[in-house]
Order: structure tokens, then sequence, then C-alpha cells
């Protein structure tokens, strides 16, 4: 006999809940989806929507009792919520890994580590902290949680930007600001059997810190294209990852290849995938989750693909597309400035 379609909860209600939904109905899986955002756009694409904060624990229960399984579309949820959602149903990937990456001075010390180059950095506490780090001028100084979109995030070009009232109400890391010749990122879809499926590099460009274009094939060469994937892969094996993740790069004028930060859940980098590959990262991603067939995931277009932010969206709500063009509206009820509100993927031969 066949069982029976897992029914599979999504923490987070935006684009790329949306965008899980949709490849979970493909694939005949229901998603329920909780957020904290009442107008939470993927409410339009899951088949039930649960509005509530992330600490009720009434309407968890809720959730708890129409799921099989549970995945995230954000790595910001409060670790104690999900390792108390963990002791009634599973959580896919480990909670534990957002313990790592919820924190930019875990994160770093976990990709260094294993022995991969990232910026130079130094946690921070204080303005003599920063103080003997001069050498790390011109910097980046980073809130170690909760930031995105570049929010958290202070450039100092010397000693002279700091400002006595600064209060350290939480921790920095300070990174050193290099130039870059190039962004890049790693998307990794690792099942429970230990085989990954491993998308070529996407090469980014960001505009204000905020991803604006991403396309394929990167602009790079074999040799970085390899180490790039080679150590997605490592660090995807080392958390031990079930799903899709990405690795973000920086590539410096000496071609170094550096990691930039690990996101565990799909990214916004790989949008393209949806229509640039037989299986998008999306599909990829529910298939591992939910233990289905790995399936060999293969190119079918280049592609390039580019964030519809703030008010742009309403001159794409009112025009026509070209046969390689596909526009995606998030729907979302608000338009404001610089928000991701669409995408438009554009094929090309
Ligand atoms: P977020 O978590 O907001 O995505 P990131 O650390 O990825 O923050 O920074 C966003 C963008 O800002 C990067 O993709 C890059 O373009 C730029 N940036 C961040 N750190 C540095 C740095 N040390 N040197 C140069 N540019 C940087
Ligand atoms: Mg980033």
């Amino acid at each position: 006999m066949l069982e029976d379609p897992p029914v599979l909860g999504i923490i987070g209600g935006g684009q790329l809940g949306s965008m899980l939904s949709v490849a979970a109905n493909k694939l005949k899986i229901k998603t329920i989806v909780l957020s904290d955002d009442k107008d939470a756009p993927a409410q339009k694409f899951c088949n039930k929507f649960i509005y509530s904060q992330y600490n009720n624990q009434n309407n968890i229960n809720k959730f708890l009792d129409l799921v099989d399984k549970i995945t995230f579309e954000f790595e910001n949820i409060p670790y104690d919520i999900l390792e108390s959602i963990e002791k009634f149903k599973p959580v896919i990937p480990n909670p534990k890994i957002n313990q790592i990456v919820q924190n930019r001075y875990k994160e770093k010390s976990f990709i260094n580590k294993l022995g991969i180059q990232t910026t130079r950095w130094s946690l921070v506490k204080s303005n003599e902290d920063i103080k003997k780090n001069e050498n790390l001028l011109p910097g980046i100084l980073k809130t170690c949680t909760l930031g995105y979109d570049g929010k958290g995030q202070f450039v100092i070009n010397s000693l002279k930007d700091l400002k006595k009232d600064w209060c350290f109400t939480s921790e920095y890391i300070l990174e050193k600001k290099i130039t870059l010749k190039q962004e890049i990122s790693v998307i990794v879809t690792r099942f429970k059997n230990g085989k990954s499926i491993i998308y070529e590099p996407i090469e980014n460009e960001h505009e204000h810190q905020i991803l604006k274009k991403s396309q394929i094939p990167a602009n790079i060469n074999l040799k970085l294209f390899k180490e790039s994937q080679k150590k997605a892969k490592l660090i995807a094996n080392e958390l031990n990852y079930i799903g899709t993740m990405c690795v973000e790069y920086f590539i410096d004028e000496q071609e170094n290849l550096l990691v930039n930060e690990i996101a565990p859940r799909v990214h916004n980098s790989g949008h393209l995938t949806i229509n640039a590959f037989n299986i998008s990262q999306f599909e990829n991603h529910i298939r591992a989750v939910c233990n289905l067939e790995m399936l060999p995931t293969n190119k079918v277009s280049n592609a390039t693909m580019i964030n519809i932010l703030g008010r742009e969206i309403k001159d794409y709500r009112d025009r026509s597309f070209q046969e390689d063009e596909f526009f995606f509206d998030y729907l979302k009820k608000e338009i404001k400035d610089k928000r991701k509100m669409g995408h438009l993927t554009i094929l090309k031969k």
C-alpha cells in the first residue's frame, strides 16, 4: 500500500514559503504555513495558514496537530522555539544548525575551523575592542544576530567614525571591508542518504547590500567553480544537513574565494532554478525534507534573475512578457521601499 504523502508545516510566510508551497503541491504534498505576519504572502499559496506569534503555545499546538514534519523558510526563528517544536514533530533541517548560523560569530568560527577562509574579522563588544582591531579598518560592524539585507551593518572607515555614545547592546563582529571582484553563491540540496545535488555557482550583484541580480553561468574560472562547489558540499556534510542550503561567497581582487555566509534554507539567488533547471531548489528541498526520491537535476537553460524592489513592481504588473521571461509577483499587500516584491527570470540560450 502506498503511504499517504506527509503534510508539511512551514514556519515563515514570505515569498520563500510561497515558492516552497507551490513546489510541495506539485508533489501532492500539502503545506501548512505558520507566520507572525497576518498579511504573509504565502497564505495565498499554501493549503492552510495559521497566523500566530511564534511563542503562542496554543497556536503552535494546533499547528503541530496538523503537520507530520516541519521545515522553515527563514533562519531567525528563536532557537528555543524550534527546539520545543522539535520535541513533538521532526524539524528538518535540524535546528541545531540555526544556532550556528543565526550568530555571525559562531558561523564564522565554524567556517574557519573547517579550514575555509572568510574575510578577516573579530568579535567586538566595545569601542575599545574596535580600537584594538584598527587593522580591520575600513571595516563593517555587523550585529551577530538578526541581520539581513544589510540591516544591522555600519561601515567604519577609521577610528574617527567611532561615536562615544554607541552602546553595544548586542554583540558585533568587525569585518575587514574588502574590494569585491565578484560575489557568487552555491546552492546544495543534501538528502538523508548523505548524497547531494549541487547547482552550478550563481553570480550575484547587490545594490545597497540587497541582492539585485543573479545569473548563470557565473563568469568565473574552473578553479573557482570547483572550489566553491567543494566547499559548499563540505559545509553541508559537516552540518549533516538535510534540505536545500546556500553558501554565499566573496571573490576578492586576488581571486581568493571567501565564504561570506551560510543560509540554512532556500535562497533568493536560487530563484532562477525554477525556470533554468528541471528541478528547482524548492522542489529539491521538499524532496529531501520529505525523504522523496533524489532525481538527477540538470540545467535546461542559462538565466538571469532580477529582484523587483519596492515600487518597481507597479511597472512589472502592467507589462507583458516574452516567452523566455518569467515574472513572479509575491502578491505582498504593502509596497515598501526596497522590499522584495517579485522577481523576473529571463532564460538565455
Ligand atoms: P546580510 O546578512 O544582510 O545578507 P551580508 O554580510 O551578506 O549581510 O552583507 C550584504 C552585502 O554587503 C554582501 O553581499 C556584500 O555585497 C556587502 N558586504 C558585506 N560584507 C562585506 C565586506 N566585508 N566587504 C565588502 N562588502 C561586504
Ligand atoms: Mg548576505
